[in-house]
């Protein structure tokens, strides 16, 4: 599969490009709004093509799909552009900057035929598959509730957009709740119906939230409990399943890395669950390459990209609100 990317990012270039490779896919060309940051992405990750243009990029050659992993407010655009163009698109979190974008993207690569994907890396961790099979198995019963720890420190480095320039889709919701919305829909199977959230921004958040903490409810009467924030320097991640025969306690598994430990508890004794790691970004793209090859379907497809943004919209507006707010999926789901 030939390639191209939109956006020279850090995602792309520390997560994505190995994994397209590993897969035996090739990186022909990337897109970035300067051409000095694209020639410089290109030459230090053997990009032939470097360009400042969607259309110039589309062009190339036998190129068959794009990943976009440019700031939040340029994912519909280019990925419009993309679909128009009938190319594949794997696009990274969240889709876009509204649900109603979101919805438009997975409508026109649907019309269109191609394979549209969303970049949740989480549902692809061999940590998060062991939980899934647990909980399908009744490892724990019926489930009660769920607690996600998604608090982390956010490195120097991602301390630009992220945390002072809502206008590009900065801030703890749109960055990680995101990913958590995914994961508990994995989990569990379905779709939060309400959620109730408060956020706070005054340690790193300029102008956006960069800590918050929500309960959402599920059509089961599941209740689920989560904090995001890139404030926590010292407390790990983690997710937890509390059920009628158990519960499932995992830790240092909301990460990139292919890391973490599960265990299950019934009183008080604790069985260790074990599970072979593999790359998570790896999975991603080998998945997405078979589904545009017509077999199976993507890990996250476009319509758990509008999902998980409809959740992390509902916090939003439940946080500014103070409300108990309804989850608007914008007639997709
Ligand atoms: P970066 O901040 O590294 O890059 C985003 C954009 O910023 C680039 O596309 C480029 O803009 C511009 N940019 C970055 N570095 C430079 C530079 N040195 N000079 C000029 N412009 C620069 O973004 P991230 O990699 O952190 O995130 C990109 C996307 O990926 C986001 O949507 C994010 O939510 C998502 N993401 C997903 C992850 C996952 O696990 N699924 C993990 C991390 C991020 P332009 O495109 O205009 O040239």
């Amino acid at each position: 599969m030939k390639w191209g990317l939109i956006g020279a990012s850090a995602i792309a270039s520390g997560r994505m490009i190995g994994a397209f490779r590993g897969n035996g896919d090739e990186v022909v060309a990337v897109q970035s709004s300067g051409q000095a940051h694209a020639d410089k992405f290109a030459s230090e990750n053997d990009i032939a093509f470097a360009t400042t243009t969607i259309d110039e990029l589309l062009a190339q050659p036998d190129l068959d799909a794009v990943y976009i992993s440019s700031t939040n407010e340029k994912h519909f655009p280019q990925a419009m552009a993309a679909i128009a163009a009938g190319k594949h698109v794997l696009c990274e979190k969240p889709l876009a900057m509204n649900v109603a974008d979101a919805v438009a993207m997975v409508r026109a690569a649907e019309e269109a035929g191609v394979t549209f994907a969303t970049n949740h890396h989480l549902r692809n961790a061999a940590s998060h598959r062991a939980i899934h099979d647990l909980l399908k198995d009744g490892a724990i019963g019926e489930v009660l509730s769920a607690r996600v720890f998604h608090a982390v420190n956010l490195p120097q480095a991602l301390q630009g957009w992220r945390v002072d320039n809502a206008g590009a889709g900065g801030g703890v919701i749109l960055d990680i709740v995101v990913h958590d919305a995914d994961t508990i829909r994995f989990h569990l199977d379905e779709n939060p119906v309400e959620v109730v959230a408060m956020t706070t921004g005054q340690h790193m958040g300029q102008g956006v939230e960069d800590s918050v903490m929500s309960i959402w409810s599920m059509p089961s009467g599941v209740q689920v409990q989560t904090h995001e924030s890139f404030t926590h320097a010292h407390a790990g991640t983690g997710i937890e399943f509390h059920g009628t025969t158990g519960s499932i306690f995992a830790r240092d598994v909301m990460s990139q890395r292919p890391i973490g430990e599960i265990s299950i508890r019934r009183g008080l004794d604790y069985t260790p669950v074990t599970f072979e790691a593999e790359d998570l970004y790896a999975r991603s793209v080998r998945l997405f390459g078979q589904a545009a090859a017509g077999q199976g379907r993507p890990a996250a497809d476009g319509r758990d990209g509008v999902a998980s943004l409809a959740v992390a919209d509902a916090v939003a507006r439940a946080a500014a609100s103070g409300q108990r707010t309804a989850v608007d999926y914008g007639g997709l789901l």
